[in-house]
């Protein structure tokens, strides 16, 4: 039976979509993007395609947290003509600060963590910034509910490298075959837990059908399913 519960933060509790979706909205406005682009969804596509890919390759180590910050601003000007990385270093802050501030959660987010609370010790395993993560977890008011809060920066390793589940054990006193791990991204989440020989429940809120649907311990569309394993 399990006995620790280890969740990712974004887009399994904290709805990160809308959230970095409004805050762009405000930069948008207030920068008075749309003398470049079409309108704000143009803008905020050419920005999720390109932070999607660069979020890839820093998870590979291909490139520093810092060329990552930086590009995924840069980027979508480019497409419009502008090449100011000074104007894409003051977006990166603006969005860094109004982000965490944000407070839409995932559907049945909050009941989860209160259905899990009193039996359960809960764990976050994030490979967000860690300015950033705290920040939003004292925001929607959800960090009581956990003991560890265990970040990519702070481990020394990202998701799915196997000693970023490891840290998240050792901080715990657990083995691995009593813990089990819920997160949306396959590749970090699930597989990272696999590497680290911990159980899964891919949660994947679009029913996401991939080569390796059949490869997680459970896989659930609605956090509300979580209620039937745990
Ligand atoms: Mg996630």
């Amino acid at each position: 039976m399990y006995k620790y519960v280890f969740i990712d933060l974004d887009d399994t509790l904290w709805d990160f979509h809308a959230n970095a979706k409004s805050s762009l909205h405000e930069i948008y406005e207030k920068r008075n993007l749309g003398h470049y682009f079409d309108n704000f969804e143009q803008y905020f596509q050419i920005y999720a395609k390109r932070n999607l890919e660069l979020w890839e390759q820093y998870g590979k180590g291909a490139i520093t947290k810092e060329a990552l910050s930086l590009e995924r601003f840069l980027y979508p000007l480019k497409q419009v003509g502008i090449e100011d990385a000074e104007l894409a270093i003051k977006i990166g802050h603006e969005y860094l600060d109004l982000l965490p501030t944000r407070t839409a959660l995932v559907s049945y987010a909050k009941e989860l963590l209160d259905y899990l609370y009193p039996n359960y010790p809960l764990t976050i395993v994030s490979n967000g910034f860690i300015e950033v993560q705290y920040r939003k977890l004292k925001s929607c008011q959800i960090e009581q509910y956990f003991s560890h809060v265990v970040l990519s920066e702070a481990a020394g390793a990202l998701k799915p490298d196997k000693r970023i589940f490891e840290y998240g054990l050792e901080l715990n006193k657990a083995i691995a075959a009593e813990t089990i791990m819920i997160g949306d991204s396959f590749e970090s989440d699930i597989r990272g837990a696999q590497n680290a020989g911990i159980d899964q429940i891919f949660f994947s809120l679009n029913n996401e059908v991939s080569e390796n649907f059949n490869s997680a311990t459970y896989q659930i569309n609605r956090l509300e399913e979580v209620l039937e394993i745990l």
